[in-house]
């Protein structure tokens, strides 16, 4: 699906692959007003299609961040005065967004467990309108109650919105699903190569429609070349989050069977507490893995010293692995007490395990654990 998505047979020159469109704007035929900001130039048009598709969703857009992505939403969606609920445990950079800005325009959050679906009919008010969750969290990979929260939107009459970054739509079409909008940091699993910083709404016509036009007026549209470089990644998708799901969980399962580990996080892991969910709403597990070992801090920094294949560097989801510590990276911009509130110690190591083959991998990290 993601190969032919949004593909035209016919191009230009007989070219076979989608021409980079280096135009600003169209001349004026007897369309639209074709304009990049405007995210309907046929660059931006072909990785709408795919998103659209994987998601089983009524549209897309596509935006110059994740960050444009979550913000443009959320203020699509939410006017001043308005309130939402959000999951206590959101990448970092959301946030600081939620408690900063969107705050100063007269907007207010309530952070939620959103794993406990309990408590959360008494914290709705008159202005309610939106909850907010992540697929997989960042970077604890907490599983939340995605069924309650979906339940729960529809039964309050909320607009429902996932950041589905961590499991890709590969594997949970969160729209399919039921989410009224999912939004993803394009930058990491669905282009996979670390080359661009892109982002994606997809979900409901009506308010994709709506945050196109606020984005219209914010500008983050995303520019033909990284669609270009996008629409590749999205070709490739399937295989790169197969290869993914296999290495992380083997990986997950070699790191919790040693004995310099103290605490795992992969939600493929029987040992995990929502496995049985994760089981049941994904494909796969996605190749994010979270751990603590049991010298704490020193011994965080000695192992990612060693670690030969992973680069020592923020971000995720692309071929090549990574790691870093989510308290100087993803949520460096939390106070130390908004970490240890919501459990990120500042020795957590954050692993994307990327496609390299798996028995390298094992082998780099039994290397690095070493006690020699
Ligand atoms: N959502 C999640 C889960 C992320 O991890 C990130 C970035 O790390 C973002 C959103 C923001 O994406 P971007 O950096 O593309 O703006």
């Amino acid at each position: 699906m993601l190969v032919h998505a949004g593909e035209k047979r016919l191009r230009t020159g007989g070219a076979v692959r989608l021409p980079i469109f280096q135009t600003a704007m169209f001349a004026h035929d007897d369309g639209p007003l074709r304009y990049i900001r405007y995210n309907n130039t046929p660059n931006q048009a072909v990785v709408c299609a795919k998103l659209a598709a994987i998601e089983q969703a009524e549209a897309a857009i596509v935006t110059s961040s994740g960050m444009a992505a979550i913000s443009g939403a959320l203020m699509s969606v939410l006017r001043p005065g308005d309130h939402f609920l959000a999951q206590n445990s959101l990448y970092g950079g959301t946030h600081s967004f939620v408690t900063t800005l969107l705050s100063e325009f007269g907007i207010d959050v309530t952070f939620i467990d959103a794993d406990d679906p309990g408590g959360w009919k008494d914290l709705v008010r008159p202005r309610t309108r939106a909850v907010y969750v992540e697929s997989i969290t960042n970077p604890l990979l907490e599983v939340c109650d995605h069924e309650a929260v979906i339940d729960f939107a529809k039964a309050n009459g909320l607009v429902s919105l996932i950041d589905n970054t961590f499991t890709s739509p590969y594997n949970f079409a969160a729209c399919a699903f039921g989410f009224d909008l999912s939004l993803h940091s394009a930058t990491k699993y669905l282009n996979g190569h670390s080359d661009i910083v892109a982002g994606a709404i997809v979900g409901r016509e009506d308010l994709v429609r709506a945050c196109k036009r606020t984005l219209v007026h914010l500008g983050g549209a995303l520019d033909p070349n990284a669609c270009s470089l996008l629409n590749r990644g999205l070709q490739t998708l399937a295989l790169r989050m197969r290869a993914h799901n296999a290495n992380a969980l083997a990986l997950a399962r070699f790191l919790e069977g040693h004995p310099a580990t103290h605490k795992v996080n992969y939600p493929g892991l029987t040992s995990h507490p929502r496995h049985a969910r994760a089981r049941r709403l994904f494909k796969g597990f996605g190749g994010m893995i979270s751990i603590e070992l049991c010298d704490g801090l020193p011994a965080a920094t000695r192992f990612i010293e060693r670690l030969k294949l992973p680069l020592f560097a923020p971000s995720l989801g692309g071929v090549e692995s990574l790691v870093t510590r989510p308290a100087m990276s993803s949520h460096a911009s939390l106070t130390p007490e908004e970490r240890a509130a919501i459990g990120i110690a500042d020795e957590l190591v954050r692993i994307s395990i990327g496609i390299e083959a798996t028995e390298d991998l094992v082998q780099d990290f039994e290397q690095a654990l070493g006690t020699s």
